[in-house]
């Protein structure tokens, strides 16, 4: 049964049903780790399908399994897992005994292991994941980031559920209450695209919010020439206070704001929740003619708007 092909989707793998797994494995959700669980093959798959996996793929949170076996079931050549509840070890370890060669776990905390070391050499891995909501945005953020100026990126996409309220943040466009900083950074140098949503009914235990898959797939290029770091600083400054004019809230950056502006041709009087993408890239490619610009603290990790 292992040799079945990749790119041959299956129509079951024998294994028990989720909430059997779940009983099996004493695996009750724990919050503390952001556990909500999907215990649906067919939504599972029909995510996985969304995805379009094929080769390899980074899935962070496992649990017990159930998108795992899905983005095998569905075509993925190799999964990388990266779980940090070691109750859930076993049920996975009985999945990678069905699947041969195809899953690795890894079992630690995704935001201190580095999944590019443990895939096969070869071609950029998709990431697909149910993330937990306390290290989720987190994640993406360093997904987005961490490449610095290079790109693309080391991932060929990102498939993931996020609280709907999120990902709209991600996809959102100037004039609207979710634009910010985590906008303009993935629009920057991705496509952003809410694929559905997933209803709290779905997970085992429901949420209280709606969730959604977005899907986001590198550029080629960004869509204006910026250096990550410098476009960072200007997207923190001018959302730090999102409905004051960037002349005023760009001064935290550069006292002479004003003429930060005026080169960047973008008019002093426009709030940060009004500027489009190409405006805070002419900004950033402004900044470092600025003496003090160089002061400016680094943003914190994780993004907010
Ligand atoms: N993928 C499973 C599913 O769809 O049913 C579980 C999704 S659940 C929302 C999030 C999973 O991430 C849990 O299994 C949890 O133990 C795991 N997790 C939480 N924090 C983590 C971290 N820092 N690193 C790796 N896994 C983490």
């Amino acid at each position: 049964m292992s040799d079945t092909p990749p790119e041959r989707a299956v129509a079951d793998d024998d294994l028990p049903p989720l909430r059997e797994v779940i009983a099996t494995h004493d695996l009750a959700a724990r919050k503390s780790l952001g556990q909500n669980f999907l215990l649906d093959l067919n939504l599972t798959r029909r995510i996985a399908r969304a995805a379009k996996v094929a080769g390899p793929v980074v899935e962070i949170g496992p649990g017990p399994g159930g998108l795992t076996r899905a983005l095998l079931m569905e075509g993925a050549q190799q999964v990388v897992a990266i779980e940090r509840d070691e109750r859930c070890l076993p049920a996975l370890e009985d999945i990678g005994a069905r699947w041969p060669g195809r899953l690795k776990i890894i079992s630690g905390d995704a935001l201190e292991i580095d999944p590019r070391p443990h895939l096969a050499a070869g071609s950029a891995p998709q990431v697909v994941a149910n993330l937990p909501y306390n290290v989720g945005t987190e994640l993406l953020v360093r997904w987005l980031v961490q490449s610095g100026d290079a790109w693309p990126s080391w991932w060929s996409s990102l498939t993931l559920m996020f609280q709907r309220e999120v990902a709209e943040r991600v996809v959102a466009q100037p004039r609207s209450k979710a634009y910010g900083r985590l906008s303009v950074l993935a629009q920057w140098r991705c496509e952003t695209k809410i694929l559905f949503d997933v209803s709290p009914k779905a997970f085992t235990p429901p949420p209280k919010v709606t969730s959604s898959i977005l899907q986001i797939t590198p550029r080629a290029e960004p869509l204006w020439p910026a250096q990550l770091a410098n476009l960072e600083k200007v997207t923190a400054a001018a959302f730090s206070q999102r409905r004051k004019m960037l002349r005023a809230s760009l001064r935290q950056l550069v006292a002479q704001s004003e003429r930060l502006l005026e080169v960047a041709n973008v008019p002093e009087t426009l709030r940060a929740d009004a500027a489009n993408i190409e405006q805070f890239c002419a900004i950033a490619r402004a900044l470092p003619q600025f003496s003090d610009a160089g002061k400016a603290k680094p943003p914190p990790p994780e993004t907010r708007r």
